[in-house]
């Protein structure tokens, strides 16, 4: 079983680029902010709480993300593995995952992180919020807390994979057709 983190800042590209590698690797793409958005967009009880945290551009609460992935991939376990994109975000969430992958006997493959400076991460949110639909790339105050959150609690997870070797850094500026090689590439060099 396969299982790829696919880590990076907030506007890094990793929605746009789990679509290719889901489609190059035949992996199941888990995307949390898409399930976050999937739960509130249904007025759910999960939906509403996480909502409070998305819209200041905060992370939602450990123990509600971790119970909702854990579903997800409980959901689904006859596939070839996973691409996890936006998950994990703590070290606590990395803990967990780890946990939950031993009990099948499992382990994280790599994560391999794309690297964007923030000025460009502000650009390409800023950008995509007409399209995006989404009120935390509308305001580029939320965008900035994001970036924030991501440097002070999320950027550890990757140094915490990169203590076992399975860290692996990646420029993610470029065309998306160049990003995506550089992520195979990257990618290959961690599967048999
Ligand atoms: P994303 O679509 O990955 O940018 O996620 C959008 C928002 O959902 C984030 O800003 C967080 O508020 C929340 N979120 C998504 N994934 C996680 C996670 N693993 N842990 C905590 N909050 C998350």
């Amino acid at each position: 079983m396969i299982t790829l983190i696919l880590f990076g800042p907030p506007g890094g590209g990793k929605g746009t680029q789990a679509v290719n590698l889901v489609e190059k690797y035949g992996l199941l793409h888990i995307s949390t902010g898409d399930l976050f958005r999937y739960e509130m967009k249904n007025d759910t009880p999960l939906g509403l709480e996480a909502k409070s945290y998305i819209e200041k551009g905060e992370l939602v609460p450990d123990s509600v993300t971790i119970g909702m992935l854990k579903n997800k991939m409980d959901a689904n376990k006859d596939v070839k593995g996973y691409i996890l994109d936006g998950f994990p975000r703590t070290v606590p969430q990395a803990e967990a995952l780890d946990e939950l992958l031993a009990s099948d006997g499992n382990e994280v493959t790599a994560l391999i992180a794309l690297e964007v400076d923030d000025e460009v991460l502000i650009e390409r949110l800023q950008g995509r919020a007409a399209t995006s639909g989404r009120a935390d790339d509308a305001d580029v105050n939320i965008i900035k807390n994001r970036i924030e959150v991501y440097k002070s609690q999320t950027s550890v997870v990757a140094e915490y994979y990169g203590k076992v070797e399975k860290t692996a850094y990646v420029n993610g500026v470029g065309s998306i057709a160049e990003v995506t090689n550089r992520l195979s590439d990257a990618i290959d060099t961690f599967l048999d």
